[in-house]
């Protein structure tokens, strides 16, 4: 039996060992944050074998060592390397583990991955498949019954860091929505960050599905990385699916996107990403009508969260990179109020300087970003400082006129401010409800 070791105890290094110690073998897990800092510590050191506070060499006593999406290149890794071990992520491990008879349905890129997955599983579920939803959204792969035979799909939303250990890995079908910069931070160069996401696609053969956006100029950069049947979709050129004045066409059939609950350009992209996902599949177009009209958009993407005097509020918390602040903002037809800022990425923000001028009638300026946000916005629009958050919204609704939108789509993490964007957006939606 082989040995493992579990290197990182997050979310999924977590399900990874409980799913390993339910099949029979007895992982070894080394963290290297103490105890005290990792939740249910005592759980785990009365279940596992453990180690806290740093990486000693009893971690190197194992065959496969399964690494968590969030550890860079440290030393336990070069050594383990060096000694032969394998070392794999967690959606690797998923995949060996899984029963052979679920197909997986992956998709990746820069943004609209947790819309597009819910989507196809929300299609799926609609045509009575029985679908789990995991990866980077909801629950972690392994902690899934995945090794239960009659599940139909595992639908997979992937991080460009969980595609980085993958050796096997196989899904039917794989997208790549889109590429933009983002998380300039962790990789070298945006090639080394294109590439990774392209490892979706890496073990793919013909009967397999390849997803791409034809409107992507990165993605058409890499095409020689593309394996499996490809299909592709467009908002400009009849692809395989494509979207033409408020129609999507797939094949014979038509889809009136204002039939669906979903809105905005960007969404119409992902409509298409799943339409396609599904399309090797036995789901017939009224199934998809249904499911597209039924389903729901996520919280803190473009959500809607409530109307005072003719001024609407949105909550857009999980636009934490410019290529998603430019589609919130054309997905609007009257001017914005727009709250921006928070933890940058190193992105170059003066590229929305074209959309702001267009939409944008003040800008809210909020955390560690205002001294480069100013400089890049400030020929363009009006500009106000704001101490805090709650300052920011309260300022932007005192001067929003009727039929104005007030928007938070922030262009950048929250980490100055709050724990995660879904708690910015919450605090958001509390201020706002207590708006008078
Ligand atoms: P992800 O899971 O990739 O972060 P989400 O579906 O959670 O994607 O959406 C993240 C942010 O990106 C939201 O602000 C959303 O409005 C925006 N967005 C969604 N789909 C797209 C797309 N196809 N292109 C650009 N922006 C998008």
């Amino acid at each position: 039996m082989k040995k493992y070791t579990i290197l990182g105890l997050a979310r999924s290094g977590i399900a990874a060992a409980y799913k390993l110690k339910e099949l029979g073998y007895s992982p070894f897990l080394s963290e290297y944050k103490s105890a005290d800092k990792i939740e249910n510590s005592d759980q785990l050191l009365k279940d596992f074998e453990c180690e806290f506070s740093g990486h000693t060499s009893r971690a190197l006593d194992c065959d496969v060592m399964v690494v968590s999406p969030g550890v860079p290149n440290i030393p336990i890794l070069q050594e383990a390397e060096k000694k032969g071990i394998e070392l794999i992520s967690e959606i690797e491990l998923g995949f060996r583990l899984k029963a052979n008879d679920s197909k997986i349905i992956a998709v990746t890129g820069s943004n609209g991955k947790s819309t597009t997955v819910s989507l196809i599983a929300h299609i799926l579920e609609v045509s009575g498949k029985k679908t789990i939803l995991a990866g980077n959204i909801g629950t972690a792969f392994t902690a899934n019954p995945i090794e239960k035979k009659g599940i139909d799909f595992i639908v997979l939303e992937l991080s460009s860091f969980q595609l980085e250990k993958i050796v096997d890995f196989k899904p039917e079908v794989a997208a790549i929505l889109n590429i933009t910069p983002d998380h300039l931070n962790r990789y070298d160069n945006f090639e080394q960050y294109a590439e990774t996401k392209f490892n979706i696609f890496r073990n793919l053969s013909s009967s397999d599905f390849a997803i791409i956006n034809a409107d992507d100029p990165v993605i058409a950069k890499f095409s020689n990385k593309i394996f499996g049947t490809k299909l592709s979709f467009s908002m400009n050129d009849k692809t395989d699916i494509y979207y033409q004045d408020g129609i999507i066409y797939h094949n014979n059939n038509r889809y009136d996107s204002a039939e669906f609950s979903i809105k905005g350009p960007h969404n119409m992209a992902n409509c298409m990403a799943a339409i396609l996902a599904v399309s090797p599949f036995d789901i017939k177009p009224e199934q998809l009508r249904i499911a597209l009209k039924t389903f729901k958009s996520l919280p803190h993407r473009l959500e809607f969260v409530r109307q005072i005097n003719g001024i609407k509020f949105f909550n857009d918390s999980k636009a934490t990179n410019t290529d998603s602040v430019k589609y919130a903002l054309q997905s609007f037809e009257n001017p914005i109020r727009l709250i921006m800022g928070g933890r940058g990425k190193g992105e170059d923000y003066s590229i929305l300087n074209k959309y702001i001028s267009r939409h944008v009638a003040k800008l809210y300026l909020i955390g560690e970003t205002i001294p480069e946000m100013k400089k890049a916005f400030s020929q363009t629009c009006e500009i106000a400082e704001c101490s805090n958050f709650e300052e920011a919204i309260k300022m932007a609704f005192r001067e929003a006129k009727n039929g104005e939108s007030v928007v938070l789509s922030p262009a950048c993490t929250s980490y100055d401010m709050f724990a995660n964007f879904e708690k910015r957006g919450d605090k958001f939606k509390e201020i706002v409800e207590g708006l008078t």
